[in-house]
C-alpha cells in the first residue's frame, strides 16, 4: 500500500492540467491508478452536505462508500453534531483540507449491515463513530487503546483511508467502519443529545483520568463554559470533584451554578476573585483556542497541580516557567480518546445521565449554524438532525 501510494503520488504530480480539481478528487485518482474504477471499490451510493472551497459553505454532495467489508459495521446516520473543528476543517483554517470535504465526527445512528466477522454489533443496535475510523494496529500507542495516538491515525473525515480514498464524515445518509472504531451508545441515553460526546465528551473525560483527577474531592477548573467546557462540568461533578468554572465575563455565571452544577465561578478579569482561588485547585481543563495568558491560571493551581491544555490558539503561548519549576507544577495537552475509554466514557455517562445540552437543527440550517458557531452563538451544541432533514441530492 505504501510504495502504490507513492507511485499514485509522484503520477498526480505529472498531471499539470486539472491543478484546480487535483486535491478535491485524490482519493478517487488514486484509485484510478489501482486496477479498480472508484466505483468498483466504493460502489455503494451516498449523499450529503460538503463544502468546496475556503468559503466553507457546505451544499447537497452525492459520493460513495466502500461495500460493507467483513469487518465493517454499516450504519444509517440518524444525529451528527457540529464541531468547532469542522468549521475549522471547511474553511481549510489548518491547511490541510481536501475538497470536497463532508465533516462530522460526532456520529450516532442504526446498524443496518454488518460483515461475516463482526462480533460487537447486529443490525438494529444504536452504534457511534467519532473522531477515528482507522489506525496501524501494530505501534506501541495502538497496542495499549491509544488509537487516537497512532502516527498513522485515520480521521474520520478529511483523512486518507486504507484503500487511498479520502474519508467522508457524518454530514450524510450512511456510514461503513471497521467495526474496532464503532462504540455502543448504551440505552438510556438520547441519542441526538449523546452525538457530541462521541469527540467532546472523550475530549474532556480523558485528560480527566489520565491525569488522576477523577478521585472525588478533587477541586477542577474548568476554563471555557462552550462545547466542551459544559460537559467537562458535567463529568467533573459526576466523579465527585468540586467545580469552578473560569470564565471572562459572568454572563454565564448563574446558568453554570444553577443549571451545570458548578460549586463556583471565577471571572478571569477580576483580579480579586483570581487572588482569592490563587493555589486552590488540583487540576484545571482549558477549553480556550483564542490566544490567552497562563500565568494566572497556573496561579489557581496547587503545587504539583496540572493544566490540561485542549484548545488550539493559531499563536504560541507565552510559558512562564518559574512557578512550574517551583510548584512543580505540569501544563500539558490531550487528544481526544482511544477506542476503549470512548466507550467507557459513554457508559459513564449513560450512568449518570451526563449529555449535552444541544440545539438540534435540519441539515439545511448547516450554513447558519456554522456562522452562529463561530461567533459562539450556541448552548452548548448544534447537532443535526440527519436522518429526518438530509434529502437525497
Ligand atoms: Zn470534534
Ligand atoms: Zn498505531
Amino acid at each position: 500500500m505504501t510504495d502504490e501510494r507513492k507511485m499514485t503520488g509522484e503520477s498526480e504530480s505529472g498531471d499539470g492540467g486539472r491543478r484546480d480539481s487535483r486535491e478535491p478528487i485524490r482519493g478517487v485518482h488514486r484509485i484510478r491508478k489501482m486496477s479498480k474504477s472508484a466505483e468498483e471499490v466504493h460502489p455503494k451510493k451516498a449523499f450529503g452536505w460538503a463544502a468546496r472551497d475556503t468559503s466553507g459553505v457546505l451544499s447537497p454532495f452525492k459520493f460513495s462508500r466502500r461495500e460493507t467489508g467483513e469487518e465493517d459495521v454499516a450504519f444509517k446516520v440518524l444525529y451528527c453534531g457540529i464541531c468547532h473543528s469542522d468549521l475549522h476543517a471547511n474553511k481549510n483554517e489548518w491547511g490541510s483540507s481536501m475538497y470536497p470535504l463532508l465533516p462530522g465526527h460526532e456520529i450516532v445512528g442504526e446498524v443496518t449491515e454488518v460483515g461475516s466477522n463482526v462480533t460487537k454489533f447486529k443490525v438494529g443496535d444504536k452504534v457511534g463513530v467519532g473522531c477515528v475510523v482507522g489506525s496501524c494496529h501494530a505501534c506501541d500507542n495502538c497496542r495499549n487503546d491509544l488509537e487516537n495516538y497512532c502516527p498513522k491515525l485515520i480521521f474520520t473525515y478529511n483523512s486518507i483511508d486504507h484503500d487511498g480514498t479520502v474519508t467522508y464524515g457524518g454530514y450524510s445518509n450512511f456510514m461503513v467502519a471497521n467495526e474496532h472504531f464503532v462504540l455502543r451508545i448504551p440505552e438510556g441515553l438520547p441519542l441526538d443529545a449523546a452525538a457530541p460526546l462521541l469527540c467532546a465528551g472523550i475530549t474532556v473525560f480523558s485528560p480527566l483520568k489520565f491525569n488522576g483527577l477523577t478521585e472525588p474531592g478533587t477541586s477542577i477548573g474548568v476554563v471555557g463554559l462552550g462545547g466542551l467546557g459544559h460537559v467537562a462540568v458535567k463529568f467533573a461533578k459526576a466523579m465527585g470533584a468540586k467545580v469552578t468554572v473560569i470564565s471572562t465575563s459572568s454572563a454565564k455565571e448563574k446558568e453554570a451554578i444553577e443549571y451545570l452544577g458548578a460549586d463556583a465561578f471565577i471571572v478571569s478579569k477580576n483580579p480579586q476573585q483570581m487572588r482569592a482561588a490563587m493555589g486552590t485547585m488540583d487540576g484545571i481543563i482549558d477549553t480556550v483556542s483564542a490566544v490567552h495568558a497562563l500565568l494566572p491560571l497556573i496561579g489557581l493551581l496547587k503545587f504539583h497541580g496540572k493544566l490540561v491544555m485542549l484548545g488550539i490558539p493559531d499563536k504560541p503561548l507565552e510559558l512562564p516557567v518559574s512557578p512550574l519549576i517551583f510548584g512543580r507544577k505540569i501544563v500539558t495537552g490531550s487528544c481526544i480518546g482511544g477506542l476503549k475509554e470512548t466507550q467507557e466514557m459513554l457508559d459513564f455517562a449513560a450512568k449518570h445521565n451526563i449529555t449535552a445540552d444541544i440545539e438540534v437543527v435540519s441539515m439545511d440550517y448547516v450554513n447558519t449554524a456554522m456562522e452562529r458557531l463561530a461567533k459562539g452563538d450556541v448552548r452548548y451544541r448544534f447537532v443535526i438532525d440527519v436522518a429526518n432533514t438530509l434529502k437525497e441530492a
